[in-house]
């Protein structure tokens, strides 16, 4: 029901940034190679995703935007073995439900469906032309629970909200192509081909890039990699930390304070290097399963996933003479 949709939009979908994140992560999911986003007035008035991802077949966009609805899972043993980023089926139905939305979405040489919902209802739809991929426009926001506007910050908070996601969304797939307007000026654009240290010179500058140094290690269950900064660079904020666990963006307290604890507590008393932390593992080892936003994790063996990180920054510092 239209009810217990706006119930789990409290959930899934408090502020315009988890818009966004469901939304990109539907075009990752749908195997786009580029995606454009687009917000006015950070997402308030609107927020729109343009992805070249394998479409919603005709039959099923009714589906798509009813409640557990998803295309993803199929049976038990897939919800151990989760792979996509989406699987509960809930975004959709939660952001239509609290908005005003006009889709518009084909397959591959197929023609495409352009539909539009306002607070949860279907008022049109129709055919639309075949171009392969989905176009996506949120307006209103939460033109129908005024409370929860209500409790929105600043403007400007909403925006780096958005900015910090699609920041960590285009860390996690460096094979996308991303770019992100806001009020029709570029804050991100990614080159989508494949190398990481590209990515972080887009997000944080390359100056900033080009003093991270790489580091890798692995065991039987766990491969860790990727960049972080030497002490000089450092800044006192856990958010220039970005750990991503099977291409899924996570936060984990006892990975952070491992990474802290790799550089050993001279270099680093009470500040946070800048860090993109990569890091895979046999999917049966995380259970996604425990928030509906997705980004609590259950990690079996995080005490050894934890030393082999730790050990790995360390072993790199180490190298360097500082
Ligand atoms: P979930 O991602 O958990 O499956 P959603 O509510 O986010 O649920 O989406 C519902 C369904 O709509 C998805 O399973 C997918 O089949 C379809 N879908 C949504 N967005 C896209 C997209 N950009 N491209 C292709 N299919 C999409
Ligand atoms: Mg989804």
């Amino acid at each position: 029901s239209i009810l217990a949709d706006q119930i789990s939009a409290g959930e899934v979908v408090e502020r315009p940034a988890s818009v966004v994140k469901e939304l990109v992560e539907n075009s990752i999911d749908a195997g786009s190679s580029q995606v454009d986003i687009a917000v006015e007035d950070a997402g308030l008035k609107s927020i729109q995703v343009i992805d070249n991802g394998q479409g919603i077949p005709v039959d099923e966009i009714e589906m798509a935007f009813r409640r557990h609805a998803t295309s993803k899972i199929s049976d038990r043993q897939d919800l151990f073995q989760i792979v996509t980023l989406g699987f509960r089926g809930e975004a959709l139905p939660s952001i239509v439900s609290v908005s005003d939305v006009t889709m518009e979405t084909a397959i591959e040489g197929k023609a495409g469906t352009k539909i539009h919902l306002k607070g949860g209802k279907i008022l049109e739809k129709q055919v639309s032309e075949s171009r392969r991929g989905t176009n996506i426009i949120v307006n209103d926001l939460f033109f129908n629970t005024p409370a929860r506007l209500k409790y929105l910050s600043s403007v400007q908070t909403e925006l780096s909200a958005i900015t910090d996601i699609v920041n960590r969304l285009a860390l996690s797939h460096t094979d996308i192509a991303f770019s992100l307007l806001s009020n029709g000026r570029e804050l991100l654009h990614t080159p989508g081909n494949g190398n990481l240290k590209q990515v972080i010179s887009a997000i944080y500058g390359i100056n900033v890039a080009k003093q991270m140094i790489h580091f890798e290690k692995q065991n039987n269950d766990f491969k860790v990699s990727g960049y972080i900064s030497l002490p000089k660079l450092t800044r006192a904020s856990r958010n220039y930390v970005s750990f991503l666990l099977n291409g899924r963006y996570v936060r984990n307290n006892q990975l952070s304070k491992a990474l802290v604890q790799g550089y050993g507590s001279k270099l680093m008393v009470g500040r946070y290097p800048l860090a993109v932390v990569s890091i895979e593992s046999d999917p049966i080892l995380v259970d996604v399963n425990v928030h509906p936003t997705k980004q609590e994790v259950k990690i079996s063996k995080e005490q050894e996933l934890c030393e082999l990180l730790s050990k790995s920054v360390y072993a790199r510092i180490s190298q360097e003479n500082l």
